[in-house]
């Protein structure tokens, strides 16, 4: 499995503004910071694609790359388009006091109002399971049933003892999750694992 080719589409904060063609979505949601830019940049192996930026909570629209995932079998070859739907990033808080919110309300809005979205791949810092802002956008997600992927980003910064600690971890704190997935934009660890769940997602 691989991701073949992968274009910017388009960008939104509104509803009339998704996508009309139908495809299907995977979406990345995540804290500031936790490294989605860079897995989405490495997932679809162009390194400019989804901005990584020093400067956290500055993507704040909804960002939609057209892919195409390859799968190659010694008998045929299969091509499927979809979209990879970059939120933005959550808990970098404009505001303080009363107007501290999770997420901006289009990210809620998204993912409730979009009948393509196939999965959602949620990603937390390995070195750090159970944040408190992780595990509200966790219960908010599994409060409103979306299908849900864990990924532990960053894991090339642990080693080998720590990081299937923190995999357990993360198990146990997200149990409505299918099975976390440790992932290293750096060394590219765990990419065959997220793109096998890419697909099973469209085809299951
Ligand atoms: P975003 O705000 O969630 O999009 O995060 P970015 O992709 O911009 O990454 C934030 C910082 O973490 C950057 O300095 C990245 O170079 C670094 N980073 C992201 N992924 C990895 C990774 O897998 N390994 C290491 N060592 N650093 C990473």
């Amino acid at each position: 499995l691989q991701i073949i080719q992968a274009k910017y589409t388009a960008s939104a904060v509104r509803k009339d503004q998704y996508p009309t063609e139908g495809l299907p979505e995977i979406a990345f949601l995540g804290r500031s910071n936790v490294g989605k830019s860079s897995l989405i940049n490495s997932l679809c192996g162009q390194r400019g694609l989804a901005r990584v930026s020093g400067a956290p909570g500055k993507t704040q629209t909804i960002n939609y790359f057209n892919v195409t995932l390859q799968e190659k079998t010694d008998a045929e070859e299969q091509r499927t388009p979809l979209f990879f739907v970059d939120l933005p990033g959550y808990g970098f808080a404009k505001t303080g006091g009363k107007n501290r919110q999770l997420w901006s309300h289009f990210i809620g809005e998204y993912i409730t109002g979009s009948p393509n979205l196939s999965l959602l791949f949620l990603l937390v810092d390995l070195r750090h399971p159970g944040l408190d802002i992780d595990l509200q956008a966790y219960r908010w997600l599994a409060d409103n049933e979306v299908p849900l992927q864990i990924i532990g980003t960053k894991a090339d910064k642990l080693g080998r003892n720590d990081r299937s600690r923190n995999l357990a971890a993360v198990k146990r704190l997200f149990p409505a999750a299918f099975p976390p997935i440790a992932y290293s934009s750096l060394k590219q660890d765990g990419k065959n694992e997220l793109l096998h769940m890419v697909y099973e997602a469209l085809y299951e």
